[in-house]
């Protein structure tokens, strides 16, 4: 087959990119998504409107798709497992999803494959918070284990009076706690698998984060080549326990004693990974299309010595309207992607700008100039 008909579930920015490779080789792309206007809009053959759980809006997309794939932890995961008995192709399996998507689940999981992770318990009220405080000290994180993004989700404890707060602020249902990680880093790799079962690996690239929500990103990170081979070798030990084809992220924390920890996983294309876009010979979301239509995968290597990806995040409420474009278009290296949200709102991913150069001291600086002068 050439002629591939995807279906993604979700049709935000992270559809709109997934649309947008599919387009590079004609392929059609329906979308569901609860908004009409969702940045995938403009580029899709069609938006199904439904939440990301409708059986019913699901079930039309598969009418009309070879593949379903989806773009975030919250499609119905159900649902999918039936299609997936009909005999529909649904990348990567719902199974990974079923698993990543319980944030409690995922790091039970990942301690039973004996992989590292920050120590987590369960907990339901404030005298379990507590108890937990006792064995690993303050700060600590209270933690969602369903539904979370962008810092939605998280809460950090950092003494006894601040645990109901925090209780009330995650909605006192389904949650988790964390001890507190004190890395030296985070880190993420982003991984592709074919339908063949052949994995390989993007570089290992060290992201910051600011109240919960990825800054920047700095492409390769700047680690010795012990870390990096540590943290390649965590990311395949991740993929082996996963099943399906595609891309999946990989959030990892080095620490001071150069240990590497998994902080969560991704069963789709990730924010860590935009970079991918200019910064490799394939993008993420390339090799998302080429994985779940069961076509080769293409070389992750990189074309350029540095970059940085920086998200442009939005300041206020207030109808989205870009301005700076032109000066920072101006900037040698700068790539801009706007994802065409109407409503700009404080922290909300508005865009996100990539800057290539031979010097990673200068791709940060055109990045930090860049950000500066952009304004949506
Ligand atoms: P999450 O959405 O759970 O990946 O958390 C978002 C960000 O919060 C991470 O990228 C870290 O910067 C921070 N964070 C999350 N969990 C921990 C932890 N156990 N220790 C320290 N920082 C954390």
């Amino acid at each position: 087959m050439t002629n591939f008909r995807i279906g993604i579930i979700g049709g935000g920015q992270l559809g709109r990119m997934l649309a947008l490779s599919a387009r590079d080789f004609a392929f059609e792309v329906r979308v569901v998504d609860p908004n009409p206007d969702c940045p995938a809009s403009g580029v899709v053959d069609e938006v199904i409107v439904g939440n990301f759980d409708d059986p019913a809006a699901i079930g039309q997309l598969a009418e009309k798709s070879d593949v379903i794939t989806y773009e975030i932890e919250s499609a119905g995961v159900e649902t999918l497992e039936k299609l997936e008995k009909k005999g529909i192709t649904v990348s990567p399996s719902p199974r990974s999803l079923a698993i990543i998507r319980d944030k409690l689940g995922q790091k039970q999981f990942l301690t039973d494959k004996g992989i590292d992770v920050a120590p987590f318990a369960e907990v339901s009220s404030a005298a379990d918070v507590e108890k937990l405080a006792q064995q690993w000290g303050y700060p600590l994180l209270l933690k969602s284990r369903f539904g979370a993004y962008d810092g939605r989700g998280n809460a950090v404890v950092d003494n006894a009076e601040e645990i109901p707060l925090a209780l009330d602020k995650l909605g006192n249902k389904d949650l988790y706690a964390e001890a507190f990680v004190p890395f030296t880093k985070e880190l993420a790799v982003m991984a592709a698998r074919d339908s063949q079962g052949e994995i390989v690996l993007y570089p290992v690239v060290e992201t910051e984060h600011y109240n919960n929500i990825l800054r920047t990103v700095q492409i390769p990170a700047p680690i010795v080549p012990e870390h990096r081979e540590k943290a390649e070798a965590v990311a395949r030990q991740v993929m082996t326990h996963l099943d399906g084809a595609g891309v999946f992220g990989i959030e990892l924390f080095l620490t001071s004693k150069g240990d590497i920890i998994v902080n969560e996983i991704a069963p789709r294309v990730h924010n860590s990974g935009h970079y991918t876009i200019e910064a490799c010979l394939t993008s993420q979301f390339e090799n998302q299309i080429r994985a779940v239509c069961g076509l080769p995968l293409g070389q992750t290597l990189l074309r350029t010595p540095a970059a940085v990806m920086v998200n442009l995040l939005g300041e206020e409420n207030r109808p989205a309207e870009l301005s700076g474009l032109a000066e920072v278009l101006a900037i040698d290296g700068a790539a801009v992607h706007i994802y065409g949200k109407k409503e700009s709102r404080p922290d909300r991913k508005m865009g996100h700008i990539t800057v290539l150069d031979i010097s990673p001291t200068v791709a940060h600086q055109k990045a930090m100039q860049a950000i500066k002068t952009l304004r949506i």
